[in-house]
């Protein structure tokens, strides 16, 4: 029997999964196959026809990925997930699958840069409004809603400012307006459960802290399956009204019998069968491997993250470190509110030099990897002015958070009189 735990440790390890029912193979198989037989023509229709959950095609499903999806919806406490080839698809599905041209939604403009440019440009070319406010407030996004606004969206564990977004909040201002607040959990897997504070979707990049290896790119959708699409059917047609790709389907009605996945199945079966933006059975099986530890391995990241914060708010070269260890006032209170068992894994930190101390520190790094990623075991650092935002005015640099001397930590499970020594012998370079 798959697990009934609560406890996300053992969760990782026996949601979904007992063993193979065809050999009793205790991992998790690669079902490295497009499609699946079925048992009869009767067969076939009912998966067609959803009056049955089964397997039709890799494009759509993959029991690899199954395993995967049950995993991370129960890591978060939700109903069921989507696994899909990218965070990046994670994040446009999640959107595009309850707004169309014409609607609009509310973003926190503290997002992941490649978010950013998916939401303001891509998506407008879509006929789909972004409206970015600050989250310092969470009545910004109440202000910022209409009769034509389908959802929130924010980030967890934003960088480079590393605030916690108010996820209790704007969620019961959403819950209010019959808004659904969808959360990029993905800097925060474990230490945050966003579902519990009323959210109602949660994506992550799994390329990130989920694989945990920097070996495969992926995300996944989780439906909180405690969203009542049906009380706010004038705000979501989509989900309430005949869906003329599918027969005529109504998805709200549709797939009840299978439980409070309306939102998921939706994005399974209408974007991922159009769009094909499918997981490969052998990525699933490394995030898989990847989850099995995710646990132990938040625990060592955090801990290293906020003995590594600690330590270069003292050193003598660096004018200011970003962690929510170090925060004060309200913003430690909703890291506190919001974070459970460490701070997350990634540090900022600005060098008296500037910008040629910041680009000595990266070049002096022995052991650090200097690459645009973070969530890997090993530790990594950049520096945004002269990569990642060196595309950016210094202004709008600024107003993203990254200033000349800004470095950015993620820092890994190494032993931590490593991580401290290379950090030293870097800064001392710089
Ligand atoms: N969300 C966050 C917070 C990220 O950091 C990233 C990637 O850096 C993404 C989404 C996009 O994920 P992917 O690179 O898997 O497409």
């Amino acid at each position: 029997m798959p697990t009934k735990s609560k406890n996300p440790e053992t969760i990782v390890l026996h949601a979904g999964y007992r063993c193979d029912p065809a050999t009793t193979a205790v991992a998790v198989p690669i079902y490295q196959t497009t499609s699946y037989q079925f048992h009869s023509p009767e067969h076939a229709a009912n998966l067609f026809a959803l009056r049955e959950l089964g397997n039709i095609y890799t494009r759509i499903m993959n029991p690899t990925q199954a395993v995967l999806e049950e995993r991370v919806a129960a890591l978060e406490g939700g109903a069921a997930a989507l696994a899909l080839s990218s965070g990046q698809a994670a994040s446009l599905f999640a959107v595009q699958n309850i707004c169309h041209a014409g609607d609009n939604f509310v973003s926190s403009t503290d997002l992941y840069g490649g978010t950013w440019n998916l939401f303001q440009n891509t998506l407008k070319t879509m006929g789909i409004e972004v409206r970015f406010v600050d989250p310092s407030d969470p009545e910004n996004f109440r202000r910022a809603t209409d009769s034509r606004t389908r959802c929130y969206y924010a980030e967890t564990l934003p960088n480079p400012k590393l605030n916690v977004f108010p996820i209790a909040e704007v969620a019961a201002i959403g819950r209010e307006l019959g808004v659904p607040l969808i959360m990029d959990n993905t800097a925060a897997p474990v230490i945050c459960k966003p579902l519990q504070h009323g959210a109602a979707i949660v994506m992550h990049s799994t390329t990130k802290y989920i694989g945990g290896h920097g070996t495969s790119i992926g995300g996944i959708i989780v439906d909180g399956g405690n969203f009542d699409w049906e009380k706010h059917a004038d705000r979501f047609p989509m989900l309430n009204q005949p869906d003329p790709s599918y027969h005529g389907a109504v998805w709200t009605q549709a797939v009840k019998p299978l439980g409070p996945i309306a939102y998921i199945i939706k994005a399974r079966v209408t974007l991922l069968r159009d769009v094909g933006a499918a997981m490969s059975p052998f990525n699933a099986f490394m995030f898989i491997q990847g989850l099995e530890t995710l646990p132990l391995r938040m625990r060592a990241h955090c801990e290293n993250a906020t003995k590594v914060a600690a330590w270069l708010a003292r050193h003598p070269k660096v004018e200011r470190v970003i962690h929510p260890s170090l925060q004060t006032g309200e913003l430690r209170r909703r890291a506190d509110a919001c974070l459970r068992g460490g701070y997350g894994a990634l540090v900022g930190m600005e060098l008296k030099g500037g910008r040629e101390a910041g680009r000595k520190f990266i070049a002096a790094l022995q052991m650090f990897y200097h690459v645009a990623n973070i969530g890997d075991a090993r530790s990594l650092a950049i520096h945004p002015a002269t990569t990642t935002h060196s595309q950016l005015s210094p202004e709008e640099q600024l107003a993203t958070g990254v200033s000349e001397g800004y470095v950015r930590l993620s820092i890994g499970i190494e032993h931590i009189d490593d991580i401290l020594a290379d950090l030293a012998q870097a800064l001392d370079a710089a």
